[in-house]
């Protein structure tokens, strides 16, 4: 059962709309989140007078209110606040009146962390395979060095704050309280600049272009991600910058292909080499080795080769190639070697 609004705003039903107002300034004083951090009660009030003050001060939602309770504000599609910043984004002006700026919240000098960035890299095969050190460009704002990073033009210097004195901060005595905000004119910096740096136009940061050294370990796949910690965008206000997302895409191979760990090759013998068996030469990913290829060897045979795959990411070791037989029929055939096959056929009785 919601709570009454009037009863809310501690108002009754014939109060002005100026006592109204006032009542609710009251209220969203004294349980303003800056005043009460992580306190849920004070929070849940605040938000309760916020609903409150914005059916009253509303002429025609009141008089639904008025008239149909909480019920005839639904049938309105009223929905009250999903949050602070709603609600301050509603009532800018009221904040404005009493905090001092619009918002109402502090946002100048609290820490924030820098973005995320996210850099996608294409590597060879073989880079996956055995890893491989590298260099990708990033973007990211610095410093602007035409004024030092201060967003003043060379030969001046940022000024003391005329607004603040320097503090950041200006405090306000409204009734019993005093208040401290971050300052309107400096955005909380403690100065201002009368005259910005053209280069970056005031904001002290420019655009630059950064090596940045990357490690790739022996056996990352395509949708493998690399954190970069710290080289992501620069903090604010002394917050720690973010980190660097490298997406790892794996290019194809021209023989080898991968399944987890393990690479799988086709390997082409002959007719004659599978049925007398032979000592073929393949390729593996530390250059060419001999295998044995037994007589009688039928087609898609596969043979492993133990420990000749890919490195695993975490842990020991490495995977295994696996050799699969394709086995070629000749189609060049010239006679002598057509009248050697059908005298080989007839004695097997297939001709
Ligand atoms: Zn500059
Ligand atoms: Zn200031």
């Amino acid at each position: 059962m919601k709570e009454d609004y009037y009863k809310i705003l501690g108002v009754d039903r014939n109060t002005q709309p100026e006592e109204i107002k006032k009542s609710y300034r009251r209220l969203a004083l004294r349980y303003h989140p800056d005043k009460n951090p992580g306190d849920n009660e004070a929070e849940e009030k605040f938000k309760e007078a916020a609903e409150a003050y914005e059916v009253l001060s509303d002429s025609e939602k009141r008089q639904i209110y008025d008239r149909y309770g909480h019920e005839g504000l639904r049938g309105t599609g009223f929905q009250g606040f999903s949050g602070f910043e709603d609600i301050f984004s509603s009532f800018g002006d009221i904040f404005e009146d009493i905090f001092g700026f619009t918002g109402g919240r502090r946002t100048g000098t609290v820490p924030r962390s820098g973005a995320d960035f996210r850099y996608d890299l294409k590597i060879s095969f073989m880079d996956a395979a055995f890893g491989t050190t590298t260099e990708i460009e990033v973007e990211k704002f610095q410093g602007c060095s035409g004024c030092g990073g201060t967003g003043a033009a060379p030969g001046s210097e940022p000024v003391v704050c005329p607004e603040c004195n320097g503090r950041g901060q200006v405090t306000r005595a409204t009734g019993f309280f005093s208040i401290s905000t971050t300052c309107s004119r400096c955005g909380g910096a403690g100065s201002v600049i009368e005259n910005p740096c053209k280069a970056c136009r005031g904001s002290g940061k420019e655009k630059v272009t950064k090596s940045v050294q990357l490690r790739i370990p022996a056996g990352v796949e395509t949708g493998s991600r690399l954190r970069l910690s710290g080289e992501g965008g620069d903090g604010e206000f002394g917050g720690p910058p973010g980190d660097l997302y490298v997406f790892i895409y794996v290019d194809s191979h021209e023989f080898f292909e991968r399944e987890g760990n393990d690479i799988i090759c086709k390997i082409p013998i002959s007719m004659t080499q599978a049925a007398l068996g032979a000592s073929i030469e393949v390729p593996t990913l530390n250059g060419n080795e001999k295998i044995k290829v037994p007589n009688g060897t039928q087609n898609g045979k596969l043979f492993r080769l133990k420990g000749k795959g890919i490195t695993h990411l975490r842990g020991f070791g490495r995977g295994d190639q696996i050799v699969q037989t394709v086995i070629e029929i000749p189609t060049n055939l010239n006679g002598g070697e057509k009248k050697l096959l059908r005298e080989f056929a007839k004695m097997r009785g297939e001709l």
